[in-house]
């Protein structure tokens, strides 16, 4: 069963900023709303299973009459205008205790099981038709050369070695694909933007990356890194808009948001917060968004969990 889920799920609107309560930071802003809205399918061979039933209060917003319905509480119009809200959860329903901290997310009733048991190494593709072909669903991790992949994946899984194997020689231009818990797996892309490569090598890490995008069914998400210690990378904005264009689900995952000292730069919530505003100016479109650190283990169970809402949707 090839099943193209989640492509279609992704409603997003860009609407103003706001100061984070949820944010580890007084000034991140989680400007952006995405909400699970328009799911479309596409089955080559069967229909997917039904979606679980709506919760209750979705039912009463179902038998409500057309002004209730048309009424939205300040507390929805917070949810809807701010906050990645899952399905399952009704707005009207979000606490702040249902707030990821560091992020605008909104954890739902898929969340389950997060935590990393075992993973192994499976294979190398070169091609994304080489892929494991088993419909086990799949986070693809994507940045920017040196954004803190290896580190971030090395912290997901709590091992060491584990994203070196991307880092061998030969191994850098391949699609890295990991077993975790048996069940599903974190694919390992390789990094774009190296400073010293010719724009011919950018090109080719484009055709070679993008096939794998528009053609992997068991795609959950794409978790794209920031790096969070510098100002928006034109790159990286580029590479969000290609992704949005193309309804490709995708959670921001900011790294490096330790380094919180004055510096001569801006610190990584003006930076967060400069990247959200120059995605809204591109396109209008955004993701989840997650604060990371793999020094301090900042943002690593919540993105576990995170992700365990968007398999365990994806899987039902
Ligand atoms: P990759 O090229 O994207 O795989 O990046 P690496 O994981 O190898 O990290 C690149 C550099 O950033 C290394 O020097 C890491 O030690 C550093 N780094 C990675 N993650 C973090 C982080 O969360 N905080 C800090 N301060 N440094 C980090």
């Amino acid at each position: 069963m090839l099943l193209l889920r989640n492509r279609g799920l992704l409603s997003l609107q860009v609407t103003s900023l706001l100061s984070s309560s949820t944010s580890s930071s007084s000034q991140a802003t989680p400007p952006f709303f995405l909400c699970f809205k328009n799911t479309l399918f596409h089955s080559t061979h069967q229909n997917p299973s039904p979606k679980p039933k709506p919760k209750p209060q979705t039912q009463h917003h179902v038998s409500a009459s057309k002004t209730e319905k048309q009424a939205i509480s300040d507390t929805a119009r917070f949810a809807q205008t701010f906050l990645f809200v899952p399905p399952g959860v009704d707005p009207e329903e979000v606490t702040d205790d249902m707030v990821l901290p560091g992020s605008n997310i909104v954890l739902g009733p898929y969340a389950g099981h997060s935590q990393i048991k075992e993973v192994e190494f499976v294979k190398s593709s070169s091609r994304p038709k080489d892929c494991p072909k088993d419909d086990r669903p799949e986070f693809a991790i994507l940045g920017r050369s040196n954004v803190g992949k290896s580190s971030l994946i090395n912290a997901l899984v709590r091992k060491k070695e584990v994203a070196l194997t991307s880092k061998k020689p030969g191994k850098t231009q391949l699609i890295n694909h990991f077993l975790v818990n048996k069940s599903w797996y974190i694919v390992d892309l390789p990094g774009y933007g190296f400073a010293k490569a010719p724009e011919s090598a950018r090109m080719d890490w484009s055709a070679f990356t993008k096939g794998y995008f528009l053609n992997r069914a068991t795609l959950v998400a794409v978790l794209l890194l920031i790096d969070a210690s510098v100002p928006p990378q034109k790159i990286d904005l580029d590479c969000a808009n290609w992704l949005g264009r193309n309804n490709i689900p995708m959670t921001f995952v900011f790294t490096k948001c330790d380094k919180m000292k004055g510096g001569k730069g801006k610190r990584p919530d003006e930076n967060i917060k400069n990247f959200q505003v120059m995605m809204g100016q591109n396109y209008g479109k955004h993701p989840p968004w997650i604060m990371t650190s793999s020094v301090t283990g900042l943002g690593r169970d919540e993105l576990l969990l995170h992700m365990s809402q968007l398999r365990n949707y994806w899987d039902n």
